[in-house]
């Protein structure tokens, strides 16, 4: 089989069955997906110099022969690797630490490029721990700007670099542009396949910064062009049977007057937005944005409740159990005067779902299973859209007569940006907090500080009864064995040493339901006064009578998460506390945190974040699904711009979005079928 694009990496021949699992994990399944492996950085070595010029500090490279080369084991059982290589103008010392088996590689007499730090020892000029690379025609490691890429399951940089440039020079000649000729010219990008050789190897940093202008464009431009292409489909479909809204005007403003609290300005916004949509032959495809305890829930059981009076039924698809049951609560209570029966639907339901009879299914994704029939589905809400994709809202659509759908998240993205990533959706923002709620107060705690926080908290639980939640650090995938054991630790760390006289509770996402709930319902009862546990409360539970929030290693997690978990308190009558553990003095992670202190709008929050750590971090996939960029900038507004323009002048244009190169790029950004699970 000759080597495409589409090859599994599994089938080329240089990678093989180990590193292929190990890229599976990122990923990457095809030698495209490879090359699109971008690097995050470059180090700069393209300074060549002979050695008799090099200078310390400076980072260079230096071209010579090796001359010794010898491992020397100390006595402290460590092992150093001593070579001096020569060129034409002299000699120069070189070291590394731990790796004999360079001996094998850095045979004396062969040309050699080493790249580093030039440094001063016993005096004379040192370099230590070098990249090597022994001297070819083209240079991958050393004398150039080398890409740096991030680093994880075990797939070094060094390795990355090594597969995919001859991969490039192999399949260059393939690669093909997806964008038409005078687009490329208007914005004087790099063609496609310039871009991947300059993003992974560039020439110069400019060359570099061009590949990824076009990258960044090419990512926007897809996002956009495939939401613009699922809207024109959706807008085309029609509801089964229109609601009736005016008729029900009447009922719906006695439940709304019934509530047991005032809508705010914002959630009476959304309501009208939500309601003039429910009563289209269009099916309502809406975004309700709003942070923690902005009061969505209520806003979308008016929905539900609307549905109900036009004999429809309804679903609320939560991401968690827990907060599914919360959900069945709220909704229950609001809907139970009005003889509207709510079921819950886990992974435990036993109940036969079709025989009952209910008009509004509150669960998890066990919604989506094949058993769970509904009758009449004319409205379907999940909430947290973000943690599912959009593979499951098309499946939860196949159970409806083509139902409106209303996605909610707690995620404050900024509406350029909604617009951009969701571009398919209408959007409605609640910008307005419940008015009673109290400013959680929140302070950093340095290291040592730690005991005298510990202290605080047990005064203010004796004395208040009031209790606290204690977040373990945030490791890769948050309900991970790895995540769960630190909760563990961190538990039995607690509950001997530092707060022996109070009651500790453990919940982690590793826990069969029945324990979480009945771990949550002490907590509730107060039968428990601190709860540890992973992030998983993130966007959960409510219980009022909590003050206190600590949350371990806080800089691990983004702002906008900081501040969600924060959002679980605050929720009561008394003052409420967030206390971020921090053992890391770096000043920026620690003037990152400190924004916590001063700032309590989510929306501020997430551009700071966006600022401080960029977008990597803030939209990453793990942490908040929003979109799947890789490489664009949704602080990038130039090109969001570019992107959006050229993307609704080629939406049009059906001929070229059914081109090849085209129609095969947006693929991935296209919704996929899933199977159910
Ligand atoms: P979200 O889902 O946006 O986090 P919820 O809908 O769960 O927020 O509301 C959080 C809490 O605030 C709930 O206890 C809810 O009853 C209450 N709430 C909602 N809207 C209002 C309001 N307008 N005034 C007072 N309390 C409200
Ligand atoms: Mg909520």
């Amino acid at each position: 089989m000759p080597l495409t694009l589409d090859t599994p990496i599994d089938d080329v021949f240089m990678i093989g069955p180990i590193m292929a699992g190990k890229l599976h994990k990122l990923n990457i399944y095809t030698v495209e997906d490879l090359l699109r492996h971008y690097p995050f950085r470059y180090e700069d070595f393209s300074i060549i110099s002979k050695i008799a010029q090099v200078q310390i500090g400076e980072t260079v490279t230096i071209r010579g022969k090796i001359i010794s080369f010898k491992n020397i084991y100390t006595k402290l059982g460590k092992k150093i690797q001593q070579a001096q290589i020569s060129d034409e103008t002299g000699n120069i010392d070189v070291t590394w630490y731990n790796q004999p088996f360079l001996s094998r590689i850095l045979k004396v007499g062969l040309i050699v490029n080493l790249s580093g730090k030039v440094t001063f020892f016993k005096n004379k000029l040192v370099l230590t721990s070098p990249e090597y690379e022994i001297d070819k025609p083209i240079n991958i490691h050393t004398g150039r700007l080398v890409p740096v890429y991030p680093e994880t399951y075990g797939v070094s940089s060094k390795w990355l670099r090594s597969r995919i440039a001859p991969l490039l020079r192999t399949l260059k000649a393939t690669i093909s542009d997806f964008l038409p000729k005078d687009t490329i010219e208007k914005y004087n990008f790099l063609a496609e396949d310039e871009t991947l050789k300059q993003i992974h190897f560039p020439l110069s940093l400019d060359l570099a910064t061009r590949a990824r202008d076009r990258l960044s464009f090419d990512e926007l431009f897809l996002i956009k062009l495939a939401s613009l292409k699922r809207k024109s489909e959706w807008q085309k479909e029609t509801v089964g049977k229109r609601f009736k809204v005016n008729q029900f005007q009447s009922k719906l403003d006695s439940f709304i007057t019934n509530l047991p609290f005032k809508l705010t300005g914002a959630q009476n916004r959304s309501v009208a937005e939500i309601l003039a949509d429910l009563g289209k032959t269009t099916p309502t495809n809406r975004l309700l944005e709003g942070e923690v305890g902005s009061g969505k829930t209520v806003v979308a059981t008016i929905a539900m409740y609307l549905a109900y009076l036009n004999k429809f039924s309804s679903v609320l698809m939560a991401p968690t159990e827990i907060l599914a049951q919360q959900h069945y609560e709220t909704v229950n209570k609001l809907l139970e005067p009005y003889g509207i029966k709510t079921a819950l639907i886990t992974r435990n339901s036993k109940f036969k779902i079709s025989n009952l009879k209910f008009q509004i299914f509150v669960g998890t994704h066990a919604l989506l299973s094949e058993k769970v029939t509904i009758k009449n589905l004319g409205l379907i809400v999940i909430d947290e859209q973000q943690r599912f994709g959009v593979e499951q809202r098309a499946l939860l659509k196949e159970k409806g007569l083509n139902p409106h759908l209303l996605t909610m998240t707690a995620t404050p993205i900024p509406r350029t940006m909604a617009l951009t990533l969701y571009g398919e959706l209408d959007l409605s923002i609640i910008d307005q907090l419940p008015k009673e709620r109290k400013r959680v107060k929140t302070y950093v705690v340095p290291p040592e500080k730690r005991e005298a926080a510990y202290e605080w908290i047990k005064k203010e639980i004796n004395t208040h009864s009031t209790q606290a939640f204690v977040i373990c650090p945030l490791i890769e995938d948050s309900e991970s064995l790895e995540s769960v054991k630190a909760a563990k630790s961190e538990y039995e760390r607690l509950k001997k040493n530092i707060f022996p006289d109070l009651r500790l509770g453990l919940l982690h996402g590793r826990l069969k339901v029945k324990e979480k709930n009945n771990i949550l319902d002490k907590f509730k009862d107060k039968q428990i006064d601190i709860l540890v546990s992973t992030p998983i409360v993130e966007v959960g539970i409510d219980i009022p009578n909590a003050t206190i929030m600590v949350i371990e290693a806080a800089e691990r997690f983004g702002l906008t998460q900081l501040h969600q978990l924060r959002g679980r308190v605050g929720r009561g009558e008394l003052q409420s506390y967030c206390l971020l553990f921090s053992e890391i003095d770096s000043e920026t992670s620690l003037r990152r945190l400190k924004a916590l202190e001063k700032t309590f709008i989510g929306a501020e929050l997430a551009e700071l974040d966006l600022r401080l750590r960029g977008p990597g971090e803030f939209f990453g996939t793990k942490q908040h699904g929003i979109g799947n960029l890789k490489i664009a900038s949704l602080s990038d507004t130039k090109t969001i711009e570019i992107a959006d323009k050229e993307a609704k002048n080629i939406i049009a244009n059906t001929a070229l979005i059914q081109s090849s190169p085209l129609r095969k790029a947006l693929e991935k950004y296209t919704i996929k079928k899933i199977s159910r699970d």
